[in-house]
Formats: C-alpha cells, structure tokens, sequence
C-alpha cells in the first residue's frame, strides 16, 4: 500500500482542514519488565504439565492473518500535533510516497 506524505485533513486542533504530514508508527521497543500475562506464562514454562498455550492445529482459526494493521498518524503542519487516523490499514507493506 501506498500513501502520500501530505494530505489535506481536518484538524481537531485548529478546527479547520489544513495540511497534514502522514507518519508511519513503527512499533515500539518493549519496556524493561514484561506485562504480568508474560510473566505467567514465563514461570509456566519452568514447570511441568506442558506448554501452556499449544499452537493452533490446522483450519483453527487462532493466527490466520498474516498482515498486520499499520498505526498511521497524522501531524498537522500549523500546530505540529499529531492525531490518529480513524482506523489503521491492513496491508503487508506500507509505503510513504
Ligand atoms: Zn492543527
């Protein structure tokens, strides 16, 4: 998917549509300790009884897209904020054109 960097959009902040920059968000790192969920599962694998969480067999439904939704932003070029857009796209491959 391709997008244009600049878009004329409407801008909550200004309340008026004006130029805006398109960002890519690219996930971010993950912090230092891991979420608790993570932290189970961590100390369940130390243990007996299995893999907690067994993959999916085939034709279940768990994991059956394979792109992902792009996080997009959008930064006005008046107050240089940025706001969300709507919804994030899915597509394999975003490009800024
Ligand atoms: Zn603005």
């Amino acid at each position: 998917m391709k997008l244009p960097k600049k878009r004329r959009k409407y801008c909550p902040f200004c309340k008026k549509y004006t130029e805006h920059k398109v960002i890519i968000i690219k996930s971010s790192k993950k912090r230092g300790a891991l979420s608790l969920g993570q932290r189970r599962f961590k100390e369940k694998l130390k243990g007996y009884g299995g893999y907690p969480r067994p993959k999916p067999e085939k034709g279940a439904k768990y994991g059956v897209k394979t792109t992902k939704k792009t996080d997009i932003r959008y930064e006005c070029t008046e107050c240089k904020k940025q706001h969300p857009a709507k919804e994030g796209k899915r597509a394999k491959k975003v490009e800024l054109v």
